[in-house]
C-alpha cells in the first residue's frame, strides 16, 4: 500500500499547511489531495468576470508544490479508516499515513428559494470549470440580479458591468450593503462608489422567489417588486464543507465545523489536524465562537497546522478578522471590532479619527483621500480595530492594524510610530493618518484615566 508521513486534503489552506510543514521537517513525505485539477485563487474569483478575464488568469499555480516537494494527486477522499490510519479515494488506490490534515474548505449557502434551481441561477462554487460556464452565461445575458450586498455581491456587481452593457442590481435584505464587515459612514461610501457606475442597489428587500420557465426571467422581492434577470448570483455566505469529517466521526461545532484545538489538532483524533473554512474559530478579543471565514484566517491556521504535526510549535490566537474589498477604485479595509460590533458587545470605546491624502502633496497625480476610524478600549487604550477607506494603501494599512491589534498596543504606542513615508507613495509624516487618529484618542483616554 502507498504510504505517506502527511496526507492533505485541501485547496488554499492545504497547500500553506504542506509549506509550513515541509520548512519544519524536511524529511517528511507530504501528499496534498485536491478534487481539482486547476485551483482558483478563491479572492479572485470575482474578476474573472472583469479585470483578469477568464479563470485560467486567477489560480494557484501548482509549482509552489514542486517547490516544496509535495506531491498532488487530483482525487476526492471518500473515506478515513482511523484505526488502521488509511485514507481511501474515488480512483485512486489509498494512502496510509501517519498524520492527516482536514483543509476542505467551505460550499456557498443555498437558500431554499423557490425556483432557486432554476437555469443561470449561480452561486459562487470555487471551481474551475462551474465558473467557465458563468462566465459564458454572464457575456450573453444583459440583466444580471445578484442576491446579497456582502463584499463578494458587491465586487461581483463592480466586475460584472466591466466591459459588458448590462442592468446589474443587487438585492440586499439588510438596510446596508457591507453592514455585517462595516460602520455604516463606511457602508454608505460603498454604496456610493456602486452606484456611481450605474449599479442598483435595492437594500431592505428579500427575494422570495426566482421566476421563470426552465431559466430565470426575473425575481419577486417581498415587497411586491419584480427584478428583470437572465441570471442570478448568490452571494449570502458559506458554510463548512465536512461531509467526510462527520463520515469518519470527527467531532463538529454547531456549525458543522471540524472542532479543533488552539493547535489545530481535532478534539477526536491526535493525529488529524485541521484548519481553514472547515473547522472551528474563536474570537481574539474574548475567544468566544467565531464565524468568520476568510483567507487571512484559513493561511494562518494552516501555518500553525503544518508546523505542530510532528510537535507542538505555534499556537492560534484566535480569529482578529482582516480583510480589504475595493469598489469602482475605492478601496475599504477592516481589521478587528467596528465601532458597531464593539457597540453591539457593550464594549466602551473611544474613537479616533483622521483623514489625509494618501500622499503628500495631495496634489500629486493620483493622490486619494484616506479615511481612518480607530477604536480603542476606553479602559485600557488598547487598539480594538480599525476601518480605512482610500486607495492600494488601504490594503496594506489594515494589514498593519492587524499588526497592532495582535501585539495589543496602545494609542500611547501608536503615536510614537516612526513610520516610513515618502511623497509619492505615502501621507505627509505631518498628517499620516493612523497615527493622527490614534493621538486624537490619547486625550480622552488620558482624561478617563485620570
Ligand atoms: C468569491 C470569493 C471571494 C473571496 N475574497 C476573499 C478576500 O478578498 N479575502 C479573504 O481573506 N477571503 C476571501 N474569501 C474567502 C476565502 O476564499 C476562503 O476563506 C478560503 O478560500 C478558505 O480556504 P480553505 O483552504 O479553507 O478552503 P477552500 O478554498 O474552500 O478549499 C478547499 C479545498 O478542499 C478540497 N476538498 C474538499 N473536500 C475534499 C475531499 N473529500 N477530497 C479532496 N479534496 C477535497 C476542495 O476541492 C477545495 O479545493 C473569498 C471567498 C470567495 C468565495
Amino acid at each position: 500500500m502507498k504510504k505517506a508521513d502527511v496526507v492533505i486534503l485541501g485547496g488554499l489552506s492545504g497547500i500553506s499547511a504542506g509549506i509550513s510543514c515541509r520548512r519544519h521537517y524536511p524529511d517528511k513525505k507530504i501528499v496534498l489531495i485536491r478534487k481539482e485539477g486547476t485551483i482558483l485563487i478563491p479572492c479572485g474569483i470575482p474578476y474573472i468576470f472583469g479585470t483578469v478575464g477568464r479563470p485560467e488568469n486567477n489560480v494557484i499555480p501548482d509549482g509552489l508544490l514542486e517547490k516544496n516537494d509535495i506531491e498532488l494527486i487530483t482525487d476526492e477522499a471518500i473515506d478515513v479508516d482511523r484505526e488502521q490510519k488509511i485514507v481511501s479515494f474515488k480512483n485512486n488506490e489509498p494512502i496510509q499515513y501517519d498524520k492527516m490534515v482536514f483543509a476542505t474548505g467551505s460550499a456557498p449557502l443555498v437558500p431554499p428559494i423557490p425556483g432557486i434551481k432554476k437555469e443561470n441561477v449561480f452561486s459562487v462554487k470555487k471551481e474551475f470549470d462551474y465558473l467557465k460556464d458563468v462566465l459564458r452565461e454572464m457575456d450573453k445575458v444583459k440583466d444580471i440580479v445578484i442576491i446579497g450586498g456582502g463584499f463578494i455581491g458587491m465586487e461581483f456587481a463592480d466586475e460584472c458591468r466591466k466591459n459588458r452593457d448590462v442592468n446589474v442590481t443587487v438585492v440586499e435584505m439588510g438596510g446596508r450593503c457591507l453592514q455585517l464587515a462595516m460602520d455604516d459612514e463606511y457602508c454608505d461610501e460603498a454604496e456610493k462608489a456602486l452606484k456611481d457606475v450605474g449599479v442598483k442597489i435595492l437594500t431592505n428587500e428579500k427575494v422570495v422567489s426566482i421566476e421563470g420557465n426552465t431559466a430565470v426571467e426575473s425575481v419577486k422581492l417581498a415587497s411586491g417588486k419584480m427584478v428583470k434577470a437572465d441570471i442570478v448570483i448568490l452571494g449570502i455566505g458559506a458554510v463548512p464543507n465536512t461531509t467526510l469529517a462527520e463520515k469518519v466521526g470527527l467531532e463538529l461545532g454547531l456549525r458543522k465545523e471540524i472542532k479543533v484545538d488552539r493547535y489545530m489538532q481535532t478534539m477526536t483524533d491526535k493525529d488529524i489536524f485541521a484548519c481553514g473554512d472547515c473547522c472551528t474559530k474563536e474570537s481574539f478579543f474574548d475567544g468566544r465562537p467565531s464565524c468568520v471565514m476568510l483567507a487571512s484566517v484559513a493561511t494562518s491556521e494552516a501555518r500553525i497546522a503544518g508546523a505542530n504535526l510532528f510537535s507542538p510549535v505555534h499556537h492560534n490566537c484566535g480569529v482578529i478578522s482582516v480583510f480589504a474589498t475595493v469598489i469602482n477604485n475605492r478601496a475599504f479595509g477592516v481589521a478587528g471590532l467596528t465601532e458597531k460590533v464593539a457597540t453591539e458587545n457593550n464594549i466602551s470605546i473611544i474613537v479616533g479619527r483622521a483623514d489625509a491624502p494618501d500622499t503628500h502633496p495631495g496634489g500629486m497625480p493620483n493622490s486619494t483621500m484616506l479615511k481612518v476610524k480607530l477604536i480603542f478600549s476606553k479602559d485600557t487604550g488598547i487598539i480594538l480595530g480599525g476601518t480605512i477607506s482610500g486607495g492600494k494603501s488601504t490594503g496594506e494599512m489594515v494589514n498593519v492594524l492587524s499588526a497592532c491589534i495582535l501585539h495589543r498596543m496602545t494609542a500611547n504606542d501608536i503615536v510614537m510610530f516612526q513610520m516610513g513615508t515618502h511623497p509619492a507613495l505615502t501621507s505627509s509624516p505631518i498628517a499620516y493618518p493612523i497615527v493622527n487618529a490614534a493621538c486624537k484618542a490619547v486625550l480622552p483616554i488620558r482624561n478617563i484615566a485620570n
